[in-house]
Order: structure tokens, then sequence, then C-alpha cells
């Protein structure tokens, strides 16, 4: 199923796209998730066809039959990832091609079937080329494309779907934070955990964040921004936010993250900011630290920085840390030189600032 721009995906332009000035005003403050560019890309899987009906066309409703697999039994995966405005004015992905991993094993831990990691790339990619024009091009602003599956074989009955509907929608997002980044308290979750070993933690489903929701409820109830995770067997081991990765800096200089043990999300952020930390010759150790500890460090001085990261957000600070038994502030309570430094380098090859010595970056024709 080809097309003169030569992608599998087939082009149906949204005959009445957004004005070029209404959009611009939609894109002058976005609130994040909540503006949608004018096209989106889908794909059907069902297994007599395979994957087929691979298409950009208007953003618009999906008719579904309310017995379809993914009401019932929660078969959905999904990713983030962000397309950028280069100084040049061309566009460009963020390691695409990690997205479509791990959209690939996301989806092998759900049974679900998984989508070949070139229609997903093929699908950002068209996807964002027909809504170029959406891409915002302020500091830190980007369009945030979420994929994401479902299971639509129409049965009630307790078994992996054989059908499925792969979408991508794109949203225009300024800078998470306006003002730099201020940094967040977080909440100990004592009541909730997110993730078992055995259990999904390592897969990006939306049913992960439907278990999580009460403890970000329990820790705005508390006056917190964040929700912060314990592993699920001894409840001592920092695993990481609802929906960010967590890093320490001590006052050797060294940084720490929980190793992927099964229960945390692989992000493609922490692992891009371990890389860049070992460029600036940072030791980073991959080892799980105890809250215990933590608080232990803080009062010390012996830890002078904590962040969380993740796509959405990038680089966020952490400030403080309360629970039943714990109430800590890291460092001066705000944004570290050693987080600030890594934000920086990362959002310099991301909006096409610095050089791309890992080959991160995936420009757009
Ligand atoms: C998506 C996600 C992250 C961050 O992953 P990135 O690839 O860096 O965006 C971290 N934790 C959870 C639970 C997530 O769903």
């Amino acid at each position: 199923m080809s097309n003169s721009s030569g992608s599998i995906f087939s082009i149906d332009s949204n005959p009445t796209p957004v004005t070029p000035g209404e959009r611009y005003k939609l894109l002058q403050n976005p609130v994040f998730g909540r503006v949608f560019t004018d096209h989106m890309a889908t794909a059907r899987f069902t297994p007599g066809r395979g994957w087929h009906d691979m298409r950009i066309q208007a953003r618009g409703e999906f008719k579904l039959d309310p017995a379809s697999l993914v009401f019932h039994y929660a078969q959905e995966i999904f990713e983030g990832m962000k397309a950028y405005r280069m100084p040049d004015g061309s566009a460009a992905l963020f390691r695409p091609d990690a997205n479509a991993r791990r959209f690939r094993s996301s989806a092998v831990r759900l049974a679900m079937e998984p989508l070949p990691e070139e229609i997903f790339l093929e699908s950002v990619r068209a996807l964002v080329r027909i809504d170029r024009d959406w891409i915002p091009s302020a500091e830190g602003a980007a369009l945030y494309l979420r994929p994401f599956m479902i299971a639509t074989e129409v049965l009630v009955g307790m078994k992996p779907s054989s059908d499925y509907l792969y979408c991508v929608v794109a949203s225009p997002v300024g800078s998470y934070f306006k003002g730099g980044a201020p940094a967040v308290t977080l909440w100990v979750s004592e009541n909730f955990t997110r993730a078992a070993p055995g259990g999904t933690g390592a897969a990006k489903c939306g049913g992960n964040y439907a278990a999580s929701l009460a403890a970000q409820a329990e820790a705005s109830r508390e006056g917190c921004d964040q929700v912060v995770f314990l592993d699920a067997v001894e409840r001592r081991w920092v695993e990481e936010l609802g929906g960010m990765n967590v890093f320490f800096v001590f006052d050797d200089g060294s940084l720490q993250t929980p190793p992927l043990t099964g229960t945390i999300l692989p992000g493609i952020t922490r692992d891009s900011l371990i890389v860049l930390a070992r460029d600036m010759g940072l030791t980073v150790r991959e080892e799980p630290y105890a809250i215990d500890q933590w608080q232990a460090d803080a009062a010390s001085g012996r830890l002078r920085e904590a962040f969380a990261c993740g796509t959405a957000a990038v680089v966020t600070p952490i400030g403080k840390v309360k629970g039943r038994r714990h109430d800590l502030t890291v460092g001066d309570g705000g944004a570290g030189p050693v987080t600030m430094r890594l934000k920086a380098a990362l959002l310099d090859i991301q909006q096409g600032r610095a050089p791309d010595p890992h080959g991160w970056m995936d420009r757009l024709s």
C-alpha cells in the first residue's frame, strides 16, 4: 500500500484543518494534552490480513463495539515521545527507534500483537510530516506524540484479543513548567504499590496508570505534587514516580538510579541521561536505594540533589519528600547544578543546539 510520498501509510488530508490563525493562537500556550493536531495515524490487525489499513487521516472519533475486549480486560499499551523543531526549521524525532522497541515489548507482556518497528516508525514520521506546522518552536516546546494500541475483538471472554487497533495522535506542548524547573515535593506511598515482581511494571500500559491514580490522589491530599513508589516486596527500595524515573546526585559527584529489575519502566530519558552523565565524566550506578537511606543522606548532606525524568517534563528537580515516616529536604530544596546541567545537555541535543554524538535525532525531510 504505497503512495506518492513513498510511505506505507496512505494519506487522506483533513479537508477542514484548523486555520493558520487559529493554530497560531492554539500554539501560544498549549495546556499539556488538550490541544490536538489535524491528523492521526491508524492501522489495524486481524489474523487473516495481518497489519493493514495503514492510514493518515483527519483526527476523529472511533466507532467501537461495546464488547470490544479493551473495555473489559484492559489490553492497552501506549508510548510517549516528542518531535522538535530544529533551528533550521526542520523537524526531528528523539530516539523513535527506542520507543518502537519498547512498544513491542509492552505488547508482548500484555499478550497483544507486536507492531513491527518499521510500521511504528513510519506512522510517527508520516504524522509529524503532515502536521509539521503544529510543532511549536519556543524553548522547551515540542509536539508530543501518543502512539497507542487497543484490543478490538468483539468478545466478552477471557483470552488475548485476535484484533487490534493502533493509533497515533499528536499534541503541541509548551515547556512543562513555565519559567524554568521548580522543584517538586514527593509523597512516599505506604498504602499503595505500583508494580510487583512478575507484574506489568516494565510495560507501558494504561492499567499501570489506572492503578497509580489513587496513590497520586493521596499525594495531592497531602499537599504533594507527585507520588514516589517503593518496591512491593520489602516496601523499602525507591522505585519511581507514577510516570517518571528517579536519580540521586551525591557529594562525591556520582549519580545513582534504581536498576531495571522488571518493576520499573525503562525510561528513554533515564537511559539518555545515564549516557550524557558518563559523557561528562560522572560515575553513574544502577543500584537500589532505600527510602531510609534517602532520609539519612539528605540529613547528613551526602545527598546533594535528586531529580525525576521522563519525556513529558524532561528533568524535574525533587526538593522535598514527605510520608508517614519520612520528611526530608534535598540540598537547599531547589534545583541543583548537576540536575540543571544534565537537563540543558539533553535539551540542547533535542532542540538541535548541540551536536548529536549518539545519533539520537531522527531528522525528517
Ligand atoms: C513513560 C514512563 C516513564 C518515562 O519514560 P520516558 O521514556 O523517559 O518518557 C517513567 N515511568 C513510567 C511509569 C512511565 O510510564
